[in-house]
């Protein structure tokens, strides 16, 4: 069994895997647990929608994209106080700065003035915080909503848990910090309840977290309600995630949620449909978004050479086999099961767009796919794109035979290579040598 520690742990890194996903993937790369898997993100207006949609308590809010909206939001919320919040898909916005100059991707006011003055230093700039990569993140919309006086934060999640094979439920009642901090300093602030995914969360189960958190006396039913309503919603939106930081309690008596990070299981998307149509694709890199077009999966990596390939499996295989040659992959591109020639061209046409490529090496296992497809559409993509740097290819399986003699027929400068170690060290030899 997995210790408290360790659940809060996993909590606060399925936390940063979202904000940090491309650089995470190229770390992840070099110890060798790749992965292709596209996330679906959601931004906090957008988690709390789903929230208040299935009775969990948030403040009310609008949402804001130029800093006109962000007043006439604020004077239409016609609230004691309003809190304006950069939306970025990253955590600690609190203590993020902007490069505009201005401190804080949350901010208190009364006046709505200045929530418009805000506004403006927040919109269109970038928000660095400790889980963004160091330029930060552009900054699109606000959320502006009724503040309400915090007297206590708390932790809550609910997360899939592998080590459970099901769903846990971790709380602190020091909350509104960094968790993994508090998991770290003060483990034995950390409670968790395993749920039972066919009986569902047991009231004493609900009773027991919100008692562990220290909501009293009549708080404690109202907490343990709330956290039955987003246990609902977890398993109704078929989450792998839902975060509250703080879940805090107001001198007036209430339990609130006055922050969300929901996390979702990607095979779900078939019947989570509307949840999936709402995806902000704006925090992905534009070449992402331009290999989803095609029906291509791209992930950026550090290194010069490019990896064209088909399966996750084979990516990994291919990315680590280039490491242990000595060289370093720029990114992969996984081409997928049912390929057509324009693909593989639209496929080196962004291989190619990347400045850092100095190689491209094609790692293909035709089992479904037929490789004479594949080397027909290299052979077109190399002629109209004037490849200019080194091709090594690779290919196996389902007609390989015609496909090599396509390739070599062509008259172009194509390195093909017998199988994966000889493809890896071709192709990093074509990069020590330039
Ligand atoms: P994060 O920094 O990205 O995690 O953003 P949060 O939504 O958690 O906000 C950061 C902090 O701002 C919270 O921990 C709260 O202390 C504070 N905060 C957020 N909303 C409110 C509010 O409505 N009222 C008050 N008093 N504080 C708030
Ligand atoms: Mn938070």
């Amino acid at each position: 069994m997995a210790s408290p520690v360790a659940i809060a742990a996993q909590a606060g890194k399925l936390l940063r895997e979202q904000a940090l996903r491309p650089r995470l993937l190229a770390v992840r790369s070099q110890a060798g647990h790749l992965t292709s898997r596209r996330w679906l993100n959601l931004q906090e207006y957008q988690s709390k929608k789903l929230m208040s949609e299935h009775g969990v308590r948030v403040q009310r809010f609008f949402v804001a994209s130029t800093a006109n909206e962000a007043l006439e939001a604020a004077k239409r919320l016609n609230a004691k106080e309003i809190v304006l919040k950069a939306q970025i898909l990253a955590g600690g916005r609190g203590k993020g700065v902007f490069n505009s100059g201005l401190k804080g991707g949350v901010h208190l006011t009364k006046d709505p003035n200045v929530v418009e003055q805000l506004a403006k230093q927040m919109i269109g700039y970038n928000l660095t915080t400790k889980q963004t990569p160091k330029e930060g993140v552009k900054v699109n919309k606000v959320m502006v909503a009724e503040a309400l006086d915090i007297s206590r934060e708390t932790y809550l999640a609910i997360l899939m848990d592998r080590s459970h094979n099901g769903p846990v439920v971790v709380g602190s009642p020091q909350g509104g910090v960094d968790i993994e901090e508090v998991a770290a300093s003060s483990p034995e602030l950390i409670f968790k309840e395993q749920i039972d995914i066919f009986e569902g969360i047991k009231d004493s189960q609900a009773q027991r977290m919100a008692e562990n958190l220290g909501f009293l006396g009549p708080l404690k039913n109202q907490a343990a309600d709330q956290i039955k309503k987003l246990y609902h919603l977890f398993l109704k939106i078929d989450a792998t995630q839902v975060e509250v930081n703080p879940f805090g309690e107001t001198p007036e008596g209430q339990v609130v949620c006055f922050d969300a990070k929901i996390n979702f299981d990607d095979n779900a998307e078939f019947r989570q449909k509307d949840i999936f149509a709402m995806d902000d694709k704006s925090e992905n890199e534009p070449i992402e978004n331009e290999a989803a077009r095609y029906d291509l999966k791209y992930i950026g990596l550090d290194g010069n050479i490019a990896c064209f390939v088909n399966g996750a499996g084979l990516a990994m295989a291919t990315c680590d086999i280039i490491f242990l040659n000595g060289g370093k992959p720029a990114n992969f591109l996984d081409l997928g099961g049912g390929v057509k020639e324009s693909q593989v061209y639209q496929a080196f046409k962004l291989l190619t767009s990347d400045p850092k490529v100095e190689a491209i090496l094609v790692n293909i296992f035709g089992g479904i796919v037929n490789c004479a497809i594949i080397a027909n559409g290299i052979t077109k993509a190399c002629r109209e794109l004037e490849l200019k740097v080194p091709l090594v290819v690779r290919l196996e399986g389902t007609n390989v035979q015609e496909a090599q003699k396509i390739l070599k027929n062509s008259g172009l400068p194509i390195t093909s290579a017998v199988d994966l170690e000889d493809a890896a060290k071709k192709a990093v030899a074509s990069v020590a040598k330039k």
